[in-house]
């Protein structure tokens, strides 16, 4: 079950110039395609899944970033029946001849919850908010390369919604070993800043400076963060938490449209998406250029 399936190398023709500014336009077109009624809601073995898997590989080629997709098989939670689904995976090296053998991750699940009855659930700010973000910093990094030590893998991941199936998969078949990775840094929900601009993370204390890093970007991006050391639970990074990696969980909160066919993009607040994204972008940056070791701290 487990396999590469593709290896995507620079194959668009046309060569995009990677564009340093994540903007408000970039995001809302993203996140209007990913949760359009076409898609059905992005169920993991659908054919609107793939179309979404070709969609990320698209994306990552078009700004030159070497893409890898993982395919994996998928127990769905409704009936337990098994679909093929994938992990898109967006590698970009550092350039120290001694840190760019370790790993920074940031990822955000792409999958969302289908169509049941006659609704589609579009899960805007469930995930489509966040993989905009992914695709969008992706880029951003990429006009940057140059200053990364470390290196940096972005992953859409699948079938998270049936039980962070793609995160698993992927700690389970790493394509560097686990111990390479100083820190995964997951998104989802991205799209819901409230007045008070708080954005909203669980496992800064899992890794050295971390909770002093992530409060101190708040400023300069107009954000108030709110802080954990612990509280790690919810999404994708816990499948890497659970393998003794530093984690960070960042979402800007639930709303009464989780999980419901009206999370939709209308509801989103793009414009505060674009603060987030780039303070996530900071973050990440930060421990990608710096010397200082990333060491794992358990929190309980
Ligand atoms: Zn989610």
């Amino acid at each position: 079950m487990k396999s590469f399936l593709f290896l995507f190398l620079l194959l668009e023709s046309v060569l995009a110039i990677a564009q340093e500014e994540i903007t408000e336009l970039e995001l809302k077109n993203h996140i209007e395609f990913l949760s359009s009624d076409e898609l059905k809601g992005r169920y993991p073995g659908t054919s609107e899944n793939d179309t979404v898997v070709n969609y990320l590989v698209n994306d990552f080629s078009k700004h030159q970033i070497s893409v890898l997709v993982q395919e994996f098989e998928a127990k769905k939670r409704k009936d337990n029946t098994i679909v093929s689904t994938y992990n898109v995976l967006g590698l970009i090296e550092g350039n120290d001849s001694s840190l760019k053998s370790e790993v920074i991750i940031l990822g955000a699940h792409y999958d969302h919850l289908g169509i049941k009855g006659d609704s589609i659930y579009h899960g805007a700010d469930d995930n489509a908010s966040g993989v905009a973000a992914l695709l969008e910093i992706a880029e951003k990094v990429k006009a940057h390369e140059k200053e990364l030590k470390r290196s940096i893998i972005f992953i859409a991941f699948g079938a998270e919604e049936q039980g962070l199936l793609g995160s698993q998969f992927f700690v389970e078949n790493p394509i560097v070993p686990l111990n390479n990775i100083k820190l995964m840094i997951n998104m989802d929900m991205l799209g819901s800043l409230n007045e008070k601009s708080q954005v909203y993370m669980g496992g800064a204390g899992t890794f050295l400076g971390g909770v002093e890093l992530m409060k101190s970007l708040g400023e300069p991006n107009e954000l108030s963060p709110v802080v954990h050391a612990g509280s790690v639970g919810g999404s994708d990074h816990v499948s890497f938490y659970k393998k003794g990696i530093s984690v960070l969980g960042i979402h800007t909160g639930g709303n009464e449209n989780y999980h419901q066919p009206t999370d939709t993009i209308d509801t989103l607040n793009i414009s505060g998406e674009v603060k987030v994204a780039n303070y996530i972008y900071q973050a990440l940056m930060e421990v990608a250029t710096t010397r200082k070791e990333l060491k794992f701290i358990q929190q309980d």
